[in-house]
């Protein structure tokens, strides 16, 4: 007998018909002591099964409760009743195992609806809810469709360190990682932690970007992205930001900023028709769910677009470019400023651009994805190419509707003596960065890249609406439970 999953089977049932089949999963709803709906995980949809409780013991009826784990074996048939193509007449049933009937009542399986913030509190039980369900079987087709991406380009996956001794960009605070013991650390002559003695004899942190490392590969290899985990060690507890997240960072030899946008452009469509026509069912759940969601908001906060019919738009629109210095005239002028209705006004060029700017560029004043281009060289990383003008570096923002900045990247400088007066302006310390300015040494090329917040995306293509409930187990400030 065919052990299949429901979602292979309800694809493809025709040659099964009147066959017997054997599927396993659990109990989403058991109506009548006749009907089980049970699903495996393998797609949002349940499989009914038929029981005739006269066929089986009155012990193993009794037993079988939302969230009970089962093993059935029986008669695949088209389906009498309407909702269903197919189901299963079953003969044999089988309990997998222990299902606590009493404490399960206070848990998110007892099938009512649950507030995300309960769901979080249970987050090892959440994967077991359509919800959850669906987030992360798109979030496994947005990952599946990154690679695919590059790999149909031509780029090499590269996997760089998570243990660094370089603080790549000042990008927040760090993680330090260390084996010392922290109750008796090991002082210098000058009284300071004497990180000689540490596992690696020097200080190290988690990673903030692999960037740095990524360019001395594509300076040989052309072609890379890193994809891996990312740790800031930032208080902000937003519904934006992860102390641990996933990022995406391609880093292309010979490419300019223009080149890198239209890469980022391409990229971020094709990931998200990849999800359009793939995930199907689990989008016109998210979709149905982003709707009902939007009923219960204040008209003027309701999204002026359903989920598929935004990400349908996103792919068909080229995205508005736009230099910082053009949008902060834009915002200069906007009613908002005027009014003093942002939280940060906007008074002169220079400023840097908070999350409610961007989300009024997106969405009130293009109405479309928005990627903005040569910032102030003040409030950008180092590494950045410096333009023409002395004041503006060669950086590139997308910004997209509910989200605000999605991808941060830049064209690199790769002009040695530029590079390391800016490092020397900057105080980025030389010596600890020795190898990153040696490969502007030997045949330096032109070259950028970005990085993309995989979870960031996945808010995007779910509609869901904090990056908690992306990710299976979410690290903010005060919270690494699980
Ligand atoms: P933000 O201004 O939103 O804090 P950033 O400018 O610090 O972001 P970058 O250093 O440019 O971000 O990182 C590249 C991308 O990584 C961002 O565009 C975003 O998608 C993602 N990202 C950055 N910080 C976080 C975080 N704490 N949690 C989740 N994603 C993040
Ligand atoms: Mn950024």
């Amino acid at each position: 007998m065919e052990k299949t999953t429901i979602k292979k089977l309800l694809g493809d049932y025709k040659k099964l018909i009147h066959h017997d089949i054997t599927v396993q999963g659990w109990v989403r709803a058991f109506r009548s002591n006749r009907f089980i709906a049970l699903n495996d995980g393998s797609t949002i949809n349940n499989l009914q099964i038929v029981v005739n409780f006269e066929d089986f013991s009155e012990e193993l009826i009794k037993n079988i409760h939302t969230a009970s784990s089962l093993k059935i074996t029986g008669e695949l048939v088209e389906s009498q009743g309407s909702g269903q193509s197919i189901e299963v007449l079953a003969k044999k049933i089988e309990i997998l195992g222990d299902n606590f009937f009493e404490e399960m009542q206070t848990t998110i399986l007892q099938p009512k609806k649950h507030s995300l913030e309960k769901l979080r509190e249970q987050a090892h039980l959440r994967f077991r809810t359509n919800l959850f369900g669906s987030v992360f079987r798109i979030r496994h087709a947005v990952s599946f469709a990154i690679h695919q991406y590059f790999n149909q380009n031509e780029f090499f996956y590269l996997n760089t360190p998570v243990i660094t001794g370089a603080d790549a960009e000042g990008a927040g605070e760090m993680f330090g990682v260390t084996n010392f013991d922290l109750n008796n650390l090991p002082k210098n002559e000058e009284g300071e932690i004497d990180y000689e003695q540490d596992f690696f004899g020097r200080k190290t942190n988690l990673t903030v970007s692999g960037q740095l490392e990524g360019e001395t590969a594509a300076m040989g290899l052309g072609r890379i992205y890193t994809f891996g985990p990312t740790f800031r060690a930032e208080n902000s507890n937003t519904t934006r930001h992860l102390a641990e997240f996933w990022m995406v960072e391609p880093e292309v030899a010979f490419n300019d900023l223009e080149d890198n946008i239209d890469l980022a452009e391409d990229f971020l469509k094709y990931v998200i028709k990849y999800v359009l026509e793939n995930c199907k069912d689990d989008l016109a759940f998210l979709d149905n769910r982003f709707a009902e969601e939007q009923k219960t908001k204040p008209e003027k906060d309701r999204a002026k677009e359903g989920l598929i019919e935004k990400l349908e738009n996103v792919i068909e629109k080229r995205f508005k470019r736009v230099s910082y210095t053009e949008a902060i005239e834009i915002l200069l002028n906007s009613k908002e400023n005027k009014k003093g209705k942002f939280q940060f006004p906007i008074e002169n060029w220079g400023t840097d651009l908070q999350s409610e700017h961007e989300r009024y560029l997106v969405e009130k004043h293009f109405e479309s994805p928005v990627v903005l281009f040569d910032y102030p060289k003040d409030i950008k990383a180092f590494y950045m190419r410096q333009n023409e003008d002395g004041k503006t570096v060669a950086a590139m923002d997308v910004l997209f509707p509910g989200i605000g900045e999605i991808i941060g990247g830049s064209q690199r400088e790769e002009r040695y003596e530029l590079l390391k007066t800016r490092m020397q302006e900057m105080h980025v310390d030389e010596k600890e960065l020795w190898w990153y300015l040696d490969t502007r040494k030997f045949g330096s090329v032109p070259h950028a890249g970005f990085g993309l917040g995989l979870e960031r995306l996945v808010l995007f293509v779910t509609g869901m609406s904090n990056i908690r409930d992306v990710i299976p187990f979410p690290r903010t400030p005060k919270n690494a439970e699980f």
